[in-house]
Parts: structure tokens; C-alpha cells; sequence
């Protein structure tokens, strides 16, 4: 997945690296590179009458690292012995090496600054070690990644910009980000990112889209070629990284950059008009949101509701355990934006990859996060933590059409256990004569399998279901969502996938209860058609894609989108099922597609 540039060596380095698009829009800007240097590069280049003093400031960090790994060197020979302090007695060797200085000192005299300069020569010092091949070489490498960063530290010190504290737009490339690191990015200064590792559907990356922020994520090693302050071009339409891009590139994207804009402002005239097929039978178009703070810009998109809110996340932005307060806070707000339209809150969904500090020691080593406590499981042990929740929901019911669902139920039991707790709840709210709503919804998302295949016996239970195809696909297939090893075979259009919301569908229709799905298969236009045709009538989807999703349906007919969904159903891999879609979806929205 790379490609090198085909210029000059010395001063065009760009690099073309592909990954996963997560996030649509271009970013462009200074890299930082967080987790290896986790601060900011201040700057690439110093003006010519300051080349002296800044070879000094280099000469003097170059020192204090040096003292600093002797102290090491010193301190493991007493404490562990001979063996141990010659990897320090080696990293001395390094940062004395002439030739690696000299290099370092040209580039500072061609108006490199320190950092800059430091940090490339080494990055390519390790590069060149890798290259050559072998668990020697490759660990010598690491021994100069190690170098770069004590040197960067003392060249910085009390100038270092770390990740939570910037003063500047930045792009941030990680080998991974979590979703508590996501959700707390500085939006105003961090303007897109790039992962090593992550899938289609991983929690980081569906934070991605709700923060606007252009991303790709599963790339592969990549980040031992860039360095701090290196241009980024980051692609979140095509999944495409460009480190160091000739200005024809930058031109390019530039243009790019403003066709998206366009292309945007097109879509969002289709706002205040009807979603509704082209023979006019509605379809309800929801969002996902992650943060109260989404729910204004969602309905701004034109959506009629919150399918999926993720509640989650009240846990993930901040240090400390939400109040009852903080809930009902929260719920108040998205009750605003939308005050006479369904906003589901989804209860808790802890656990696998969104396990907050506070919890992580109470499941400290699970062999496989993922089918372990996580979601309604985890809310069943802690009690106190779901009724704190429950109580917060049915307060702020009385202001509108709020709804319960809970997430990852896989048995009867243990929905029927759920609604015994909410049981719970609505006694003690009342004995306090607390003011509350009692005759809320309560459904489930539909995302385990053996729900799925349970869909009738649940159906004559629960309020509705919705479908959580992220979850779905990852346990049908058996497919890691957050793991780009096996991105290939994550595939919304397997037809097992098809097969197991037909049946929810069914199940649904036949006992009257509502469907939607909500996973983000349905964020994605070529899908569209197949799920109107398999009998969806609503969808909840990440915020931004509404406009798009609109000019869909209304370029669609019902009799259409069910020739599409038994077309798709009669394939057998999904290869074919996602070429065909996507083969029909360039049929329906001409125009739209132009800009691929
Ligand atoms: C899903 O699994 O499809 C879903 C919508 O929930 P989440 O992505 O939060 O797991
Ligand atoms: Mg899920």
C-alpha cells in the first residue's frame, strides 16, 4: 500500500499509504504523531539569522541527552549488571556517531529546526535499519526510536504541546486511539486522524464521523515513516494518507477539498423536503449520536428523531462516573433539539472496547473483551450504575418521546432480568414521589445472532427491536469490527447478514412492532435499496450521512428497492452482493457519484 514518490530523493519524499475511510471530507496540515512522541513538532523551519544559536540549542540538548543515558548506563551496571547497561553504552555510541550528528547539523544549516531535523535523520537512520531485514537490525531500530524521543524531549521541554493541551491545528496520526482518546480530542485544533490499526465499524471510527472529523483508520505500520510537522494530506472519502505530497498533490486535494464542500451544500438543500420514496411511502430517517452536544446539528440535517443514542459515552469524556444528574442533564438536551419526535436512549453499552478507568480493574484480563462483560451484561452486575441511569431516563420521559433499549441482549432471561430492573426503578421512583414517565417503550437492539434467530419469541415482548448490523456482523462472521487484519471479511453483504434481518423483519411485521436498523451499514447509500426492500421503514444513521441517504430514497421506488433486495438475496457471496448494490446505486444517484 505504498507508493513513493517519483522526484528528487532528497526533497520529495510524498507517500501514498491506503487504509480504511471512515469519515468523509480532506484534512490537511502538520502530522502529530502521538503515542511516539504524544507532543507537537512546533515547527519545520527557522529563518537564516538564527542557524547559530540553534545549533546550539542542538548541541546542548544533544548533551544533556547524553548525560542523561550515562546516569542510565551507570544506574543499570549497579543494579543489574554488566549486560543490561551495555544497550545504554549503545545508545551513547549512537548519539555520539559523527556522521549522524553531521547529517542533523546540514539539515539545521539548510533552515531545518532541531526537531525537525533531528527527528527525520533519525527516523530514516531507523528506516534504513528495518529495511536491511532481521531481529538484530530491527531491534537497533527501536534503540534509535528511543534516541529521537529523549533527544525531542530535551530540545522541547518546557515548549512541548502534548495532545490534550494544543495551540495549533494539527493532524493526528496514532498507531490507535481509543474511543475515550477520540471522544476527547480538541476539536478545534485537531482536524482529522489516521490510525495504524481499526476497522470499518470500530468505536473510534464511528466517533469519527460524529465528531466530522476526516478519517481513515487501518493502515498498517506507517508512522516510523512520517514525523512530527511533515504536511498530511488525509482523505477521509477514499481512505487515502499522503505524507510530504508535491504541491501538484496539494493543488489537487485543495480542489478536492472544495467539491466536498459543494457537494455538501447541494445535499443539504434536500433538508426541509420530505423523506419519502419516489412513490411516496415515508421512511423515517433517525441519527446516531454519541454527545448531547450532536443532537442540535442532527436535526439541522433534517433528522426525524434519535434512533440510537449512545449513552456510553457520558462515561468515556470525563474522568469521573456520571450523576443521575449528569444523565438527566444529558437527556434534557437531546429532548430539545427534539421535542415532539422519538429520541431512543440505548443504556449503557460498557465493556469490550469502551470500558472506562473506573471499571477496567474490576475485569482486569477477559480472554476475549468482546464476548465478556460488556453492554447489558455488565449493567446487570452493577446495579447501582444501570438504576442510576434508568431512574435518569424515565425522569426526563416526561418532557417527550423518550424510549429505552437495551443493547446486546442475546437471551429472553435476560431481557425479561432488564425490564425487572426497570421494575424496580419505576416502584422506587414512585414511592419518592419523584415525577416520572411510566408507559415509555422499551425494545432491544438486535445484534447477537441467536437474538436474531429468536426474533419471533422476543418479538411478542419487547416494544421494538433495532438492528445493530456492527455487532451483528462481527459475531456472525466471526469478524474482529475494530481489527484490520480481517477488514476484508467484515461484510455487511454476506448474505448470512441479509438472511438474519429478513427474519427480524418478518418477526417484526408479524407481531406488529417496529423495526429499524441503526449499525452502520445503514450510513452507507449502496445499502439503502436493499434495506427498503427487505421491509425497513426506519433507519438511524451516523448524522452527516442524512442528506446523502435522502437523495437515495427519493430517487427510489418501492417496487424497485424490493427487485433489489431479492436480486441481492439470490447471490451467494458477498463480493457480488456489494458489487451489484453498489452497481445500482450509480444507477439511482447519477450525480452523486460523479465525485468518485
Ligand atoms: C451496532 O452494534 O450495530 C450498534 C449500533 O452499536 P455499537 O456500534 O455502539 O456497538
Ligand atoms: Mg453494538
Amino acid at each position: 500500500s505504498d507508493s513513493p514518490c517519483c522526484h528528487d530523493r532528497e526533497y520529495c519524499r510524498m507517500l501514498i499509504k491506503r487504509g480504511i475511510a471512515v469519515s468523509p471530507g480532506v484534512a490537511i496540515g502538520p502530522a502529530m504523531v502521538f503515542g511516539t512522541e504524544s507532543f507537537r513538532i512546533p515547527q519545520q523551519f527557522i529563518s537564516a539569522n538564527v542557524i547559530d544559536i540553534e545549533l546550539a540549542r542542538f548541541h546542548a540538548a544533544l548533551d544533556a541527552t547524553c548525560e542523561e543515558i550515562s546516569l542510565n548506563e551507570q544506574l543499570a551496571r549497579e543494579r543489574l549488571g554488566d549486560q543490561y547497561a551495555a544497550i545504554f553504552s549503545a545508545h551513547l555510541l549512537l548519539a555520539r556517531d559523527q556522521q549522524l550528528v553531521s547529517q542533523i547539523e546540514q539539515r539545521i544549516r539548510r533552515q531545518n529546526s532541531p526537531e525537525f531535523a533531528a527527528s527525520q535523520v533519525l527516523r530514516q537512520y531507523a528506516k534504513r535499519m528495518r529495511d536491511l531485514g532481521g531481529q538484530y537490525l530491527a531491534e537497533r531500530s527501536l534503540d534509535i526510536n528511543d534516541l529521537e524521543k529523549r533527544l525531542l524531549r530535551h530540545l522541547l521541554g518546557e515548549r512541548r504541546e502534548e495532545l490534550s493541551n494544543l495551540t495549533a491545528p494539527v493532524l493526528v496520526l496514532a498507531n490507535n486511539l481509543t474511543p475515550s482518546e477520540t471522544a476527547n480530542l480538541d476539536r478545534k485544533f485537531v482536524l482529522g486522524f489516521a490510525t495504524e490499526v481499526g476497522g470499518h465499524t470500530s468505536h473510534t471510527a464511528i466517533l469519527a464521523g460524529a465528531l466530522e472529523l476526516p478519517a481513515v483508520v487501518g493502515i498498517g505500520k506507517f508512522l516510523d515513516d512520517v514525523s512530527g510537522c511533515q504536511t498530511i494530506i488525509i482523505d477521509g472519502s477514499h481512505g487515502v494518507v499522503i505524507i510530504e505530497p508535491d504541491t501538484e498533490t496539494l493543488a489537487k486535494y485543495r480542489n478536492s477539498e472544495a467539491r466536498f464542500r459543494s457537494h455538501e451544500r447541494r445535499l443539504q438543500s434536500l433538508r426541509s423536503v420530505p423523506c419519502e420514496t419516489k412513490d411516496g411511502v415515508p421512511i423515517k430517517l433517525m441519527g446516531n449520536i454519541e454527545f448531547p452536544a450532536e443532537a442540535e446539528p442532527c436535526r439541522d440535517k433534517g433528522a426525524s428523531g434519535i434512533g440510537l443514542y449512545r449513552t456510553e459515552f457520558l462515561y468515556l469524556e470525563s474522568n469521573r462516573e456520571p450523576t443521575e444528574d449528569d444523565h438527566y442533564k444529558a437527556y434534557c438536551q437531546v429532548l430539545k433539539a427534539f421535542p415532539d419526535q422519538p429520541v431512543v436512549i440505548r443504556t449503557l453499552d460498557l465493556g469490550s472496547d469502551k470500558m472506562p478507568g473506573a471499571l477496567r480493574a474490576a475485569y482486569p484480563d477477559s480472554v476475549n473483551p468482546a464476548l465478556s462483560i460488556r453492554s447489558i451484561r455488565l449493567s446487570l452486575q452493577h446495579l447501582e450504575l444501570f438504576k442510576t441511569q434508568l431512574r435518569a431516563v424515565l425522569r426526563a420521559a416526561v418532557l417527550g418521546d423518550l424510549r429505552i433499549m437495551f443493547p446486546l441482549i442475546s437471551t429472553l432471561l435476560e431481557f425479561r432480568q432488564a425490564k425487572m430492573v426497570l421494575s424496580d426503578v419505576v416502584e422506587d421512583l414512585e414511592e419518592q414521589g419523584i415525577p416520572f414517565r411510566r408507559d415509555i417503550m422499551v425494545g432491544m437492539m438486535v445484534e447477537v445472532p441467536a437474538a436474531a434467530i429468536m426474533a419471533e419469541e422476543f418479538a411478542r415482548e419487547v416494544d421494538f427491536f433495532s438492528l445493530g448490523t456492527n455487532d451483528l456482523i462481527q459475531y456472525t462472521l466471526a469478524v474482529d469490527r475494530a481489527d484490520q487484519a480481517v477488514a476484508d471479511l467484515y461484510r455487511s453483504g454476506d448474505p448470512s447478514i441479509l438472511g438474519l434481518i429478513r427474519v427480524v423483519v418478518e418477526a417484526g411485521e408479524r407481531n406488529n412492532i417496529p423495526v429499524s436498523v441503526c449499525g452502520q451499514m445503514s450510513s452507507d447509500p449502496m445499502f439503502i435499496p436493499l434495506l427498503i426492500g427487505l421491509g425497513l421503514r426506519q433507519i438511524s444513521v451516523t448524522p452527516h450521512a442524512i442528506p446523502e441517504l435522502k437523495e437515495v430514497i427519493r430517487n427510489l421506488t418501492i417496487e424497485r428497492a424490493v427487485a433489489i433486495a431479492e436480486r441481492a438475496s439470490s447471490l451467494e457471496v458477498a463480493r457480488d452482493v456489494e458489487n451489484y448494490l453498489w452497481g445500482e446505486l450509480k444507477k439511482l444517484c447519477p450525480e452523486s457519484m460523479q465525485l468518485d
